[in-house]
């Protein structure tokens, strides 16, 4: 069997477009390997009307109602090869099962690198966090760390002092910051720890201090960093899209990427006129709506063609 369209990636995102394709009646596969970007948070915040959900209760609870669609087909697995051209793509999941589609939705998602810092995995989203407004008012008026390695990331320390008095900022040493800005941080009570950091510290997924090379410590009870990111699956790779310099896909206001039949959307794809990645479950999961209706014209328009 042909599917009309296959979805690789199970997150907000392709959960979304699964959904408006299969209501749209198109005959759509979506394979996922099963855990997205979140996967260690306890709850999803910002996420109107279903705030402080667990990831896995968000996925599970989408996917019981993706599958009341006959037309949709969800294969648990990875993806690990795709080819062909627009009205022929084959994709072949792990466990070597080959399926063809007329279209390919992208909807991996992104890899966060951690910095080298010991314990500081353990403790990823669960008190080292990446944005704020998604994780900052659990753990608001403790004290707590912003790990800043380049100066775009200075005002994101500011920042943080509103959700606490107690900010340290810590550079590593590796960051000259400049008079002014240093007196802006002291005027809004921030500090800022030079020595490099070692490590972190608490029971569990909590934290408790921050250990500094030469055995100082730091009391932070979370730390915020901006990580690099990449591409979460080799398949954009494989296929030939444009990446951005900082590995998102390029895509146009449709959400194609620079393939022809190929779309992408979710943490992994912007367009150049965003000029940030935008990570929020909610905007994933319309930005593949917004994908899923393009696609849908798309085919539509194609089935003319023929
Ligand atoms: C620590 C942390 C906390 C966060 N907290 C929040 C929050 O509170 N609120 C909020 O709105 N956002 C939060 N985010 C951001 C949010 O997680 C992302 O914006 C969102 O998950 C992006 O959705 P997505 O569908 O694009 O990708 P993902 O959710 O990453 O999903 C990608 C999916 O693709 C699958 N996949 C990858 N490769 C393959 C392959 N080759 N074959 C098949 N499947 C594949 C993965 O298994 C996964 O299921 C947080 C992020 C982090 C890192």
């Amino acid at each position: 069997m042909k599917y009309e369209v296959i979805v690789v990636g199970g997150g907000p995102a392709g959960m979304s477009a699964a959904n408006l394709l299969a209501r749209a009646r198109r005959k759509v596969l979506l394979l996922d390997s099963g855990s997205g970007r979140n996967a260690n948070v306890d709850s999803i915040h910002l996420l109107v009307s279903r705030d402080g959900i667990a990831p896995e209760e968000f996925r599970s609870e989408a996917r019981r109602q993706l599958e009341e669609y006959p037309e949709l087909q969800t294969v648990a697995g990875a993806a690990v090869r795709v080819s062909g051209q627009e009205g022929d793509f084959t994709v072949e999941a792990e466990n070597g099962t080959e399926y063809r589609s007329s279209r390919v939705l992208l909807t991996t998602g992104l890899a966060d690198d951690l910095p080298q810092i010991e314990g500081l995995e353990e403790k990823w989203g669960r008190s080292a966090f990446l944005c704020p407004y998604c994780d900052g008012w659990e753990v608001r008026d403790r004290p707590m760390s912003v790990l800043v390695t380049s100066p775009e990331d200075l005002p994101f320390a500011m920042m943080m002092t509103r959700w606490s008095p107690k900010v340290t900022v810590l550079t590593g040493g590796e960051l000259d910051i400049s008079e002014r800005d240093r007196g802006i941080l002291g005027s809004l009570g921030a500090a800022v720890e030079e020595r490099p950091v070692a490590g972190v510290t608490g029971p569990g997924g909590s934290m408790d201090s921050v250990v500094l090379d030469d055995g100082g410590t730091v009391p932070s009870s979370a730390m915020f960093l901006h990580t690099r990111t990449q591409q979460r699956s080799d398949l954009p790779r494989q296929l030939g899209c444009t990446l951005l310099e900082d590995g998102c896909v390029e895509v146009d206001h449709a959400n194609k990427t620079s393939v022809s039949g190929v779309y992408a959307a979710g943490d992994m794809a912007r367009p150049v006129y965003q000029p940030v990645p935008i990570a929020y479950v909610a905007a994933a999961a319309s930005d593949g709506l917004v994908a899923a209706g393009f696609l849908d014209a798309d085919l539509f328009g194609a089935s003319f063609q023929q």
